[in-house]
């Protein structure tokens, strides 16, 4: 097997378990984004990969050998991982180049200067070879932290919040070269991080944790079409919440009938509606389709309009996505429809 396994691992700190069971593989060249609300364990799951704690039972693995489990366990020194962490915690009076040599194990002075040119060369920091930390840019220090943990050449880079600290725009352009030399260098990627955002547009598979578990995996697009819960729903998107019951294969709620083809009558259900799920039709009146609401503020936000409205013999408030400037004013009275798309119906 090779890249990086954990089979059923977990492990507890004072009766909690921060990690429970986790099941992740990341394969040669993939990057597998780690998502979770704050203290989820997602830094846990990452060190039990690193080494930096010891699992309480399951199995660690990378390529074909075992680094942890009921009889072994390798430290991170003998484990052939790679670590970037957010604060970069680069050598402050080292230059870049005795930054990034540093990492590389005993080898030829030759061997290590071939291998530290190729990496600065990789990495656009070759005419930053002689300069001090501090005198680089946040984006700059990043892809020198990068190349330090790269230098050693792992199979495994383990990466906690590495661009959070980066302005947003040097975000997305560092996250998307690093990531690309990352596959490119075949290495297995496990990156943590708590926007969703960033693991949509950074992951090729995504593992979603709660509670110390992995509530769902699977590529971006299939944890924003097919969320397994409600949790997961409203981890990728603003959502309206409405509950109800099944009858009939639907549940009826204040916007109409909503389709609940699995689940059985009598079930107490919540329907999650994403914005770009309510249609929204002008005027209407008598006869048009859809529910009548009243719209109560609209709002610009660039690339698309956000909508509150209140349906006219509703109580609760929901959101609708709309086109850019396409708008009714607040107070116009519209009828609102549910699309399939974005609407999605689980037992309680
Ligand atoms: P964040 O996004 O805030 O960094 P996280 O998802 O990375 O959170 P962890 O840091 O893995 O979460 O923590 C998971 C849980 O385990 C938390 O409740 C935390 O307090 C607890 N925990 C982690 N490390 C230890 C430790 N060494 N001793 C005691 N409790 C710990």
């Amino acid at each position: 097997m090779t890249g990086l396994v954990l089979e059923q691992v977990s492990r507890s700190f004072d009766g909690h378990a921060a990690a429970d069971a986790i099941d992740l593989t990341v394969a040669p060249g993939e990057v597998v984004c780690m998502l979770g609300p704050s203290g989820c364990g997602k830094t846990t799951t990452l060190r039990l990969a690193a080494g930096l704690e010891s699992a309480d039972s399951g199995r660690v693995a990378i390529g074909d050998q075992v680094m942890d489990d009921d009889g072994a366990f390798v430290p991170p020194e003998a484990r052939n991982v790679g670590l970037v962490f957010q604060d970069f915690a680069l050598f402050p009076h080292l230059d870049v180049r005795a930054n990034v040599e540093f990492g590389i194990g005993d080898q030829p002075p030759e061997a290590r200067r071939r291998i530290v040119d190729d990496l600065l060369e990789r990495m656009n920091l070759a005419a930053h070879a002689s300069a001090f930390p501090h005198t680089l840019s946040g984006g700059e220090q990043q892809r020198v932290a990068l190349a330090r943990a790269l230098a050693p050449g792992p199979k495994v880079m383990l990466m906690d919040e590495p661009f959070s600290g980066l302005d947003f725009r040097l975000r997305d352009q560092v996250g998307e070269e690093t990531l690309a030399l990352l596959r490119q260098l075949g290495t297995a990627t496990l990156m943590v991080t708590h926007d969703s955002d960033e693991a949509m547009r950074l992951g090729d598979r995504v593992a979603l944790m709660r509670n110390g578990r992995i509530i769902q995996q699977g590529t971006p697009a299939d944890l924003y079409h097919h969320p397994v819960d409600v949790f997961t729903t409203k981890f990728f998107s603003e959502i309206s919440l409405v509950g109800g019951f099944v009858k009939g294969k639907s549940v009826a709620t204040e916007l109409g009938l909503i389709a609940a083809p699995d689940l059985a009558d009598g079930t107490p259900a919540t329907v999650c509606l994403r914005p770009e799920s309510l249609v929204l039709t002008q005027g209407g009146g008598g006869g048009a389709h859809g529910v009548a609401a009243t719209v109560l503020s609209a709002r610009n936000m660039g690339p698309y309009d956000l909508v509150w409205l209140k349906p006219v013999t509703g109580v609760a408030k929901y959101l609708a996505r709309l086109g850019p400037g396409t708008s009714p004013a607040p107070g116009a009275e519209v009828q609102v429809a549910i699309a399939r798309s974005g609407c999605f119906v689980f037992a309680d």
